[in-house]
């Protein structure tokens, strides 16, 4: 394995995530994912858009990184914590946003929210291409928070409080 893929590497399996969703990461991280960039790379002639913002052509870092829906993602999270960030590009995602956590618990948490942003999208992205299935940026944002509960409380929740104190809840 090349060095600088041992980083990310890490960083995708020690996430307390989906065994499935971790495969995805990983797709993710190394752009190994099936966007239209890679669709056109291996010859498809096909129009690329951003299914989510309709405005860019879909590539992986648009997509999963710079999208505007994504990025409200990402914004939400931020702003539940109260954390100032600029997006680094793939190689460096994992390693700079797993160290913002606080303590071993709150690292956790951080692991798991690239992850649970990553498959937010992709799920919508699905539905939008083969259901016809279009959900509001609220109700995207509501799914993420909620898959984000949920895998927090299937895997590592050690204190119900602290989980919410990280979520900014009442
Ligand atoms: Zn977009």
């Amino acid at each position: 394995m090349p060095e600088n893929k041992i980083g990310p590497w890490k960083n995708v399996w020690e996430s307390m995530a989906p065994t499935k969703v971790k495969c995805f990461a990983w797709l993710v991280i190394t752009k190994a994912c099936l966007t239209h960039e890679i669709l056109q790379k291996k010859g498809l002639p096909i129009v690329s858009r951003c299914m989510l913002c309709i405005e860019a052509r879909e590539t992986n870092n648009h997509l999963f990184l710079h999208c505007k829906v994504t990025s409200l993602l990402w914004t939400m999270f931020l702003s539940l914590t109260e954390t100032k960030w600029s997006m680094p590009e793939h190689a460096n995602l994992l390693s700079c946003w797993i160290r913002r956590g606080g303590s071993k618990t709150q690292k956790t948490w951080w692991r798991i929210i690239p992850h649970c942003i990553w498959w937010t999208i992709r799920r919508e992205k699905n539905g939008r291409n083969f259901e016809d299935r279009f959900n509001n940026i609220q109700k995207i944002k509501g799914s993420c928070i909620a898959t984000f509960y949920f895998w927090c409380k299937e895997h590592c929740i050690e204190n119900a409080e602290q989980l919410v104190d990280l979520l900014g809840l009442p």
